[in-house]
């Protein structure tokens, strides 16, 4: 369905090198907007200095290009977007929605309450929030680390549509409770600066891994107080190794960069994820944009995806014979 209006966003976070568990979500929203006529906004997401690192900035526009996923406009980088978050930081805090919460890591796991859904890990108590301002004023003077949490009514639902996962309904309590917007190390935190940024940045549409979720809700409820109208949201399964396990450092041999070393190219990468997720039973490599005219959100299970365990050893050779 043509729609011009629609803005749909890469954002990667240069925090390692991109997998195929990347490449796939980037591919579905790269096909919507270019299905729809829409713009594809790159904004890369290097909010924390520690993790963030230059070279894989660059490896990130090395490998989208590999893949032949372009996009239509550069955000600014979230690191340079503080003065954007402290004064949405300061918008909440005058309406009485911030409290500085000086719980130490292990504070927060001795603290926790009951476990909660999926990759929320478990809900904070709230302890801080309790805190007399003689109590807070003697913490902060004793150069207690404070991070900066956002007041959260508990019971308070977000039911949301997911075009992939269908129907969601979690109260704020089951997705973490009063949530950070700035970490006690003073880095902002991803839900503050998503939020701000897809609001300034105008996306209509969010496509990402299953694993976020659970931070839907706390984005849609930030974004209404923000004053914002809510994108429609894909949470796009997750590719897993042979074992069920996600993606990440230690899977090196399956990062983009050592496909494309190992002589795979980019229209295997997608024939073969075509072929994994059902989205295709005609084997053969294909380029990026082949599927975008007949693309739909309806033709994507909600599963997971596994990928054969030959495909550490062998990756070229796996690619291009399951494609
Ligand atoms: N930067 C996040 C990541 O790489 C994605 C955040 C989002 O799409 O909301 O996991």
């Amino acid at each position: 369905m043509k729609n011009p209006a629609l803005r749909g966003r890469l954002a990667p976070s240069p925090t390692g090198l991109l997998h195929l568990g990347n490449a796939w979500a980037f591919w579905l929203a790269w096909l919507e907007v270019r299905q729809a006529g829409g713009r594809l906004v790159l904004r890369l997401e290097d909010l924390d200095p520690a993790r963030s690192r230059a070279e894989f900035v660059a490896q990130i526009r090395r490998d989208l290009a590999w893949l032949g996923l372009d996009w239509d406009e550069e955000a600014p980088p979230q690191s340079g977007r503080g003065p954007a978050y402290e004064a949405a930081l300061a918008a909440l805090a005058a309406r009485g929605l911030t409290y500085p919460c000086f719980c130490t890591r292990r504070e927060l796991r001795s603290l926790a309450g009951a476990p909660q859904a999926g990759d929320a890990g478990a809900a904070y108590a709230g302890t801080c929030r309790l805190l007399s301002p003689e109590r807070r004023a003697a913490l902060a003077a004793a150069g207690r680390a404070q991070a900066l949490r956002l007041v959260c009514p508990p019971e308070r639902t977000w039911p949301f549509q997911d075009r992939v996962a269908g129907p969601q309904e979690m109260t704020l309590a089951e997705c973490g409770g009063d949530f950070a917007l700035r970490r006690s190390d003073g880095v902002f935190a991803y839900q503050l600066a998503v939020v701000v940024d897809d609001l300034e940045q105008g996306v209509t549409s969010v496509v990402r891994g299953r694993d976020l979720l659970v931070s839907t809700p706390r984005q849609l409820h930030l974004l209404e107080l923000l004053g914002g109208r809510a994108p429609a949201y894909a949470h796009v399964p997750l590719i897993l190794d042979h074992r069920g396990e996600r993606l990440a450092k230690r899977h090196a041999g399956l990062s983009l960069a050592a496909l494309r070393e190992a002589g795979a190219g980019p229209e295997d990468v997608f024939g073969f994820l075509a072929r994994l997720a059902g989205l295709s039973d005609r084997p053969g490599p294909r380029p990026a944009g082949e599927l975008a005219a007949g693309f739909a959100w309806d033709r994507l299970r909600p599963e997971d995806l596994r990928l054969p365990e030959s495909l550490a050893g062998r990756p070229a050779e796996i690619l291009a014979s399951r494609t």
